[in-house]
């Protein structure tokens, strides 16, 4: 396999070089389907075996969502708690303990329940439950194992700047990885939306994905170049390729240490311009991470862990401590609320909605809150609530496709607002098609645009955005795209209102410059971009970002544009 470069999908950007630690799956066929001694299987000591095991992934799945609270935030917690339900579930337990009694080893039951469990979402066509299908089979292995009687999630043999390769990977085992030990990622499985994808890039651990079956001819140790930027995996490197990979590590070691020398800078552009550069945020705990990684103000508060895969509904009460929460660690900063974002791909059992054969077209988001409206008021005043006072709280709705539901929300708005003395800017989101072609209409109606990209790409492409078998087609930089965004920072600008992108474009180095002179005054992203991000806007002039966007929406296609992209970007490398 000497000089072999594999090529996968970029999970997380930079470059690594390391020796391969290998991490095999537990073979699930090795596992024993009778006892080991040639004795016949004991259900009850299969069974006291298995819950032990259990309880052991149990805890540590605990553990693991503690620590990843601590430092990589709530979503992923959420993760690993989920995942922890998962292992305990009564349903998971029944399938087990029926078999064992019918004469399996806790390992052969265990291996069979979880493939059924695994299958049986992979079968679901809703996208978001279809990926779950690798969380379940992450905690089958946990689960195998701690059978083996060997750590649930391994690693703790991790050598020093090693690259792990693996087929996949549990979003818990990169959490409990030692950061410093772990040079860089090559996964099997996972495309660029995946837990594990958006686990690495909060941790800013090079990664490359989907790669398919690669494990086989690997040996330990061997050295394995990771470019995460291009999504490319080099096993043992021949003398050329390991010189240039050695210089790309280095080159990615000393733009980490300039980006990291920026985090006091303010954004600005050589002649002048200040471009906000925000974070988003999915929950409380994120706040000091963005703050810290230099964020100005919050872009983006998606709401939703409050709601989604939540059997009861969260009460006034409860927002509002979130939200004061939130506030309280912003200072004075802008946050930015988005109302409940439910729905799609974000199900909430407490609404016992059901199934939807176009979830994405569907009920949900804000045409929910328009027709369940105590949902929405409800929330219009806890954000008040905990608005009373110096902060600067904004609220911002999501989905929006029509004037009249932009009108209608206002006016809840307004009744909400009695009372009160503050008074937050209303928005939306600018994430459907339609509302981009009517900005003019929507800009008289609101205080203020973020665009969705995500969404806005999905809808105008009609490319489902979790689907990773379309992954080529989910094109942000295609024209059609760029012409929307256009023209809803030219309706922002032309009323005086406030134009921000939120969604993952918002936080591409590679999307700057082209959304600086397409006329958007906001950028907010994941913490962790922010710094490239920052650099990019110091190294390029507003005069210059316009004419890259004339071009850009002079392009036929998605690729000319990203070449465009390239040569502007090589022209200001070294500006700023
Ligand atoms: C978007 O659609 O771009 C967005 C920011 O919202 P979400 O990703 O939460 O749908
Ligand atoms: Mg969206």
């Amino acid at each position: 396999m000497a000089g072999t470069v594999l090529r996968g999908v970029t999970g997380s950007a930079g470059v690594a070089l390391g020796p391969a630690f290998i991490v095999r799956e537990t073979s699930s066929d090795a596992a024993p389907a009778t006892a080991l001694s040639g004795d016949p299987v004991q259900p009850a000591s299969e069974r006291a075996r298995w819950q032990a095991a259990r309880q052991r992934v149990s805890e540590t799945y605990q553990r693991l969502a503690e620590r990843a609270r601590q430092i990589a935030g709530p979503q992923e917690a959420e993760i690993l708690e989920a995942q922890e339900m998962m292992a305990t579930d009564p349903e998971l337990e029944e399938q087990v303990g029926t078999r064992i009694d019918h004469g399996a080893t806790a390992e052969a039951a265990t291996r069979v329940a979880i493939a059924q469990y695994a299958d049986a979402m992979s079968a679901i066509e809703d996208p978001y439950i279809r990926q779950r299908a690798d969380d379940v089979r992450e905690i089958g292995q946990a689960l195998l194992r701690a059978l083996a009687g060997a750590d649930p999630v391994p690693f703790a043999a991790l050598p020093s700047g090693a690259v792990l390769c693996a087929e996949t990977l549990a979003a818990g085992a990169l959490i409990l990885l030692d950061r410093e030990r772990l040079a860089g990622l090559a996964l099997g499985t996972g495309g660029p939306t995946s837990h594990i994808a958006i686990l690495a890039r909060t941790l800013n651990v090079p990664a490359v994905l989907g790669l398919g079956p690669f494990l086989d001819d690997l040996t330990e140790g061997t050295t394995i170049g990771v470019d995460g930027t291009r999504g490319e995996v080099y096993i043992d490197p021949s003398a050329d390729q390991l010189q240039s990979l050695q210089q790309a590590v280095k080159d990615y070691a000393q733009e980490r240490a300039e980006i990291a020398s920026l985090v006091d800078q303010p954004a600005i552009t050589p002649d002048g311009v200040h471009l906000e550069l925000f974070a988003n945020i999915g929950g409380p705990g994120d706040v000091a991470s963005a703050l810290a990684a230099g964020a100005e103000g919050i872009g983006l508060f998606r709401t939703e862990f409050l709601i989604a895969g939540r059997a009861t509904l969260p009460t006034e009460e409860e927002q509002y401590q979130t939200y004061r929460t939130v506030l309280d660690a912003a200072g004075a900063r802008p946050v930015i609320f988005r109302t409940f974002d439910i729905g799609g791909d974000k199900p909430v059992p407490a609404l016992g909605l059901p199934p939807e054969a176009n979830p994405f077209l569907g009920y949900r988001a804000l045409r929910i809150g328009l027709d369940r409206t105590e949902l929405l008021t409800t929330q219009f005043r806890a954000i008040l609530r905990a608005a009373e006072g110096s902060h600067n709280a904004w609220i911002m709705l999501p989905m929006v496709a029509t004037v009249e539901e932009v009108r209608q929300a206002r006016a809840l708005y307004a009744e909400a607002r009695q009372g009160f003395s503050v008074q937050p800017p209303l928005g939306i989101m600018i994430e459907i098609p339609a509302a981009a072609l009517n900005a003019e209409a929507l800009a008289r109606e609101v205080d203020f645009f973020s665009i969705g990209t995500n969404d806005l790409v999905q809808y105008t492409l009609a490319v489902d955005r979790l689907d990773e078998r379309l992954t080529s087609l989910y094109q942000p930089f295609h024209p059609a795209v760029l012409r929307l965004i256009h023209m809803t920072a030219e309706a922002a600008r032309a009323q005086g209102k406030h134009c921000g992108v939120c969604g993952e474009m918002g936080g591409d180095p590679e999307a700057t410059a082209l959304l600086l002179g397409l006329g958007v005054n906001e950028l907010s992203m994941n913490a962790g971009a922010l710094g490239s991000v920052k650099r990019e806007v110091l190294r390029t002039p507003l005069a210059d970002a316009h004419r890259l966007a004339a071009d850009a929406l002079a392009c036929a296609t998605a690729a000319e544009v990203r070449e465009a992209i390239q040569v502007f970007r090589a022209a200001h490398a070294t500006a700023g």
